[in-house]
Order: C-alpha cells, then structure tokens, then sequence
C-alpha cells in the first residue's frame, strides 16, 4: 500500500542510489558520491515534500467545503491531516539537517575515518526512519482518501436527495398556489374567500420553506459561487425596498434608507446575494414592528475590528430579542420565541442563511437589540468599488432647476431630515432643515418665499398639508411642495402639491421635484399605489418561471401579481424540462445560471420536444449584463433576454409581445 507521494520519494531515492552502480551498497553508493550529487538528492527530495505539502494543502482545503452529513469522517479526516502536518514537519526538519551535515559526512567518509563512518550510520537510520515515516503517511493518506470518496458520495447523494425531494414536493404545490389563486378569482363567499386565502398563504409559506432548505443546503454544499458584476448601490437598496411599500404603508411604519456620502455609488460583487440579505433582515423588521420606524443605512465601517470596509444596519423599532437568545438565532431553525413563530410565522433560516452569505461576501453579521424598544441588525462586506458604465437608468437625474435653489425641508424624523439634505447638497441646492413645523413657519415670515417645500405629512403640531397651505398664505402665492408620507395620506392636499409614498427613490425624487419646479404639477397625484401598473384583463398565455434563487423568484412573482397574472415556477433546469412536458406554458421565463440543469441546456432540450409540442417563447433572465450569455442564450434557442433586476416595464413590454407570438392573440390591458 503506498501513496504516490511516497511511491515518488522511493523513486527519488532509488534513482540516485543506483546512478553508481547497482551492485553497491547504499552506504558505498553514498561514498563514491559527489557532494553536487547529494546535493541534487536532497534538492529532490525536497521538491517532492513541496509537492506533498500541496497535496495536503488541496486536501484540507476539500474537507473545509464539505458538508455536515459528513462531520464525523471529517473531523477524522481533519485530525490525521494534522498528524500528516507535523510528521511532514519532522520530515523536513531531519532533511535540513542532513543536508547540512552531509558533505562534511563525505569527505571524512571519504578518508575512511571512523567519525566519517559513524556520520554515515547514522545518516542511514535517519533515512530509515524518513521511510517508514513516509510509509505511514502513505498508508494514512490512502485512508483519507477513501473517506473523502465516501464524503463526497454522501454529499452528492445529499445534492440528488434534496433535488429530487424539491421537485417532488413543488409540484403539487403548484397546483395548490395555482388552484387557490384562480378559485379566489371566483365569486366567492366571505368564509370561501377566507378559506381560499389561507390554503394559499400556507401553500406560499412552505414553498418559501422549501427555497430556504435548498438554499441553505446549496450554501452548505459549499457550491456557493458568488457573481462579480457591477451594480449600483442605490438601486439596489432600493428595489428591495420597493417589496416592502405596501406592508408599511398598512402599518403605521415609516422604511427610510440613509446612504452616507462617503460610500462609492457602485460596487462590483454579487447584488443578488446582497439583496438576499437586505430583504431578509428588513423582512423581518417589517415582521416585528408595527408602529414606528425601520431605517436602513450604509456608512463606511467605522470599527477596525470588523472585517468589510462597508457597514449595512438595519434598525427598527419592534418588539426587540431577549440577549439570552441573540447568538442562537443564527443557526437553523432557530426563532427568539416559539410563540412568536406561530404569530409572525417564518421559518428560522433566514438568518443562518445570511450569515453563511455575509461571511462569504467577507463581511460579519451581528445584533444589538433591547426587549420592547427595538433592533439593529448589522452587517459589514468587502466588496471592491467599481467605475464600470452602469446602464444609464441607473443614474439618477440631477433637476437642473434646483441648482442653487433654496429649498424649505421639514420632517420631525432627523435622519429624514439628514437623507434629503443629502439629496438637496448633491444636485447644489440649498436647504434649509426644520424637525418642527412650527420653527419653519416662523422662518418662512422672515425670509423670502422658498423655491421649494418638501415636508413630511404626519408631525406635531402642524401636518404637511397645513404648513403648504400656511405657507400660501405668508407668501401670498403658491410654492412649488412636495409631501412625503407612509402612514396618513393627506385627504385634499393643497393645490399644486405633489404628494409621495415614502421610501422615495432618489431618481423619483429627482423626476418628481423636476415636474414640481416646472409647473407640470397643478394639482395632485401619484395615489399611494401597489396596484398603479397597468394590469391585463385578457392574457390568454399561460406562464413558467424558472428561477432558483429565491429572492428573485419573490420578486418576478410580486411583479407579475401586479400585473394581475399567476404563473407556475420552478427552481431549476430539469424541473423546467418535466414541467414544460407536464403543462405546455406558452411564455416561459428561464434563469440561465441554476443548480442541476442550466437554462441553456433547459432550453435545449425544450426545443428539442416541442417539435411535437406547443412551441413555449423563451426569455432568457441573467444578471450578468456584460458577457455574451445573450448570444448564448439566443443560440441555445432563447427568444428574447431580459437583464437583472428587471425591470417592472421591460418584464411589461416582453409579456405583450410574448403573448402575441406564442397565441397569436394579443393580451388586454
Ligand atoms: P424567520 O424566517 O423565522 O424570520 P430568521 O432566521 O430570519 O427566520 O429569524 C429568526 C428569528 O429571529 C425570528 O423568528 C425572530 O424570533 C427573530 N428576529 C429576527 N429579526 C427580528 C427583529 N427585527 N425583531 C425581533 N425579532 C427578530
């Protein structure tokens, strides 16, 4: 039983014992040798222990990706490549000091000296003891080995289990979600509708669950493969938020996102792993809060001690975590209090799920929190800045017109105070700020009329309805407004006020205030509106979104429920195919990059079937916007291509022509 690692060092050996001729004994060999000779014997024998030194390198770092299931071989494993370590150790501390020694040892050798011979004796034993050392760690190497195989098997079994398992429960679960959404299209009776509705949240619940499982478990597996693409940090925030608008604006809540100035407006690393995390942490802050405020912000990473250059917090104002229970909350399945999972729901493996991801964007994620007052969630990441192009309507707009511009901000929130006064500084304006209403009315009597007001509705004292309309009457004219609000929507704003849900993008501030100050704006509108996108009433095709990552899979669902359309989903290439075969959709929308079949090779192979079957229009999704996956994507039979995040219009417009070609039957708007 021999390793090629000590197979190689017993070739070493051999090759140079027999250079001088096989009839010798070692010892005489040794004798009748240059010291270039030796020289070259030890040089290689030590180039053969870099080279086991890397096997055992590439070996540890195989153990390290492994997996739970296979925790006990591993920490065997790991403890007898410790013991390889330090005989390899040994090893090389026996061979520097031969090689120090030996040719002192042959030239008094050489001379026939009895301290010469006594140096060769030993040198001898020390070879001795090298061999069967190596002997050994050739023996413990091949145990290794064969436990890594049985590792790996239960690995991949673990993979194929889970894959199987997840195809075997999603599909009837589609049919649960599927059947309830169109029974609750029906005229239904309170308690059906009820009935309806929670077979439907529950169906929805477990298969959020599941996405949870088999993200975790993929994470696990350490088949983890993080994107660098370039992304816009705002937007990014942003679009996350935008899940939450319509939850908060039931809740007497207020979601506001502070991004501090110090921090590069684009990075290049995985924005759909960031946002995974994002929307994790404010989901549950959305979960836990119900009055008050949740805000998230981004700053530089003041705290040397904490890996990532950048800090991410997200703070509410909700029920807060007992400290007992803080650290517990990362590993699975873990919720502060059982009570509070069957009140909130959720399944506990959100946060385990963020801190492998935070960990592998480099970062750290941990918790302060206070019982009844609230918590912060915080996380760092270690992302590089980028310069690369961000498609253009990424780039917010500066509004010319406020360039110098006096501008009148009042909110009794600070930070808000603080996110718009950046706003304001970076398109050159010049704010003045007011946390009381009151403080600005009495500024707006001693000053010149303002350019601008931008309020918030819900203060003290005086709501933002009334400071617009005081502030008519100080001036004896109307000034341009713009009213923020997430809890109270001004039931008749003044005239010539534009009134808008809080979080406000920054691009949409930009635009809305752009209108304010051209005088499009005479009177109000932009209603507080989930459902202000155009919607279908007619829409004959049927859907298939394929798409494994969980967060977008959210998303596309949240925007076609916009749109007033259900589709069926799947999570990877393979399911994709079956699910093509079982429900012939019309318009399929295909992830490319996915777990145990691509959507290339999807697409492949639903071509190749529907040459007896309804032929499906194929739109590819990618984040990936800078490489040739579009050609890619349209050679393996794609028919169109979207790029991440997508976009609630772009996702619009590829429905409409999509529809028409595969029914040939144009949707209703
Ligand atoms: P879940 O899917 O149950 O929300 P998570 O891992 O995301 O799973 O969260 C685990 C638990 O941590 C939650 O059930 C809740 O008890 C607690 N928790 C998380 N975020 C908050 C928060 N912002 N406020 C209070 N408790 C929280």
């Amino acid at each position: 039983m021999s390793s090629p690692f000590h197979r190689l060092l017993q070739f070493q050996a051999r090759k140079y014992l027999s250079q001088e001729g096989a009839n010798l004994s070692p010892v005489e060999q040794l004798r009748h040798s240059t010291p270039e000779q030796i020289e070259e014997f030890i040089e290689n024998i030590s180039r053969s222990y870099v080279t086991a030194e890397q096997q055992n390198e590439r070996q540890a770092r195989a153990l390290r990706i492994s997996t739970d299931e296979a925790n006990l071989l591993m920490a065997r494993l790991q403890e007898m490549n410790r013991d390889m370590e330090r005989t390899l150790e040994f090893i090389r501390s026996q061979l520097a000091e031969l090689a120090k020694q030996f040719p002192q040892a042959l030239s008094i050798a050489n001379e026939e000296s009895s301290e010469g011979n006594a140096l060769i004796r030993q040198f001898r034993q020390l070879v001795d003891a090298w061999q069967s050392h190596v002997f050994e760690i050739g023996k413990a190497r091949q145990l290794a080995e064969e436990l890594r195989v049985e590792a790996d098997r239960a690995n991949q079994a673990k993979s194929d289990f889970l894959a199987a398992m997840s195809h075997e429960i999603r599909t009837p679960l589609n049919g649960v979600i599927g059947m309830s959404g169109l029974l609750l299209g029906m005229n239904l009776s309170a308690d059906q509708r009820e009935h309806a509705e929670t077979i439907q949240t529950c169906g929805e619940t477990l298969l959020s669950l599941i996405n949870d499982i088999l993200d975790y478990s993929k994470i696990e597996a350490g088949s983890l493969e993080l994107e660098e693409t370039p992304f816009p940090l705002r937007d990014a925030v942003e679009d996350s938020l935008d899940l939450f608008k319509h939850e908060v604006s039931k809740k007497e809540l207020e979601l506001l996102f502070y991004l501090d100035p110090g921090v590069p407006p684009a990075f290049t690393g995985d924005v759909t792993r960031f946002r995974q995390v994002l929307v994790n942490l404010v989901a549950n802050a959305v979960k836990f809060t119900s009055a008050g405020e949740i805000v998230i912000s981004i700053t530089p990473n003041p705290d040397p001690d904490r890996l990532g250059r950048w800090l991410v917090q997200v703070r509410d104002t909700g029920i807060g975590i007992p400290a007992d229970r803080i650290e517990r909350l990362f590993q699975v399945f873990t919720q502060a209090d059982i009570s509070t999972s069957r009140h909130y729901g959720g399944t506990g493996l959100g946060l385990a799920i963020s801190r492998k991801l935070v960990t592998a964007m480099g970062g750290e994620i941990w918790i302060e929190s206070k019982v009844g007052e609230g918590s912060t969630f915080h996380f760092t990441f270690e992302m590089p800045p980028t310069d690369a192009p961000i498609p253009p309507r990424l780039v917010s707009g500066v509004p010319d017109r406020l360039r110098g511009a006096s501008v009148v901000v009042v909110d009794d929130k600070q930070i808000n105070l603080k996110i718009l006064e950046n706003s304001m500084l970076l398109w050159s304006a010049q704010p003045v700020l007011f946390s009381e209403p009151l403080k600005a009315v009495e500024w707006m009597k001693a000053n010149p009329a303002p350019d601008l007001i931008i309020t918030d509705q819900d203060m003290p004292d005086l709501n933002g309805s009334q400071l617009i309309s005081q502030a008519e009457q100080i001036h004896g004219r109307r000034i341009p407004a713009l009213i923020l609000t997430s809890v109270s929507w001004p039931a008749r704003p003044p005239a010539g006020t534009l009134v808008a849900t809080k979080p406000i993008r920054e691009r949409e501030l930009a635009r809305a205030i752009s209108g304010l100050l051209d005088g499009q704006v005479t009177t109000y509108r932009n209603a507080p509106s989930p459902d202000s996108s155009p919607r279908f009433t007619h829409f004959p095709a049927k859907i298939l979104v394929v798409e494994d990552n969980a967060v977008n899979q959210r998303l596309v669902r949240l925007m076609l429920g916009q749109f007033g359309l259900e589709a069926i989903y799947c999570a990877n290439g393979l399911e994709a195919v079956q699910e093509y075969q079982a429900s012939a959709p019309d318009i399929i929308f295909m992830d490319v990059r996915m777990p145990v079949m691509d959507g290339y090779e999807a697409t492949r192979r639903i071509r190749a079937l529907s040459g007896t079957m309804k032929v499906p229009q194929i739109i590819g999704l990618s984040a990936n916007a800078l490489s040739d996956e579009k050609a890619t994507g349209l050679e393996s039979g794609m028919n169109d291509y979207l790029t991440k995040p997508i976009l609630r219009l772009d996702l619009f417009s590829a429905l409409l022509k999509a529809c028409q070609i595969a029914c040939g039957e144009s949707a209703v708007v």
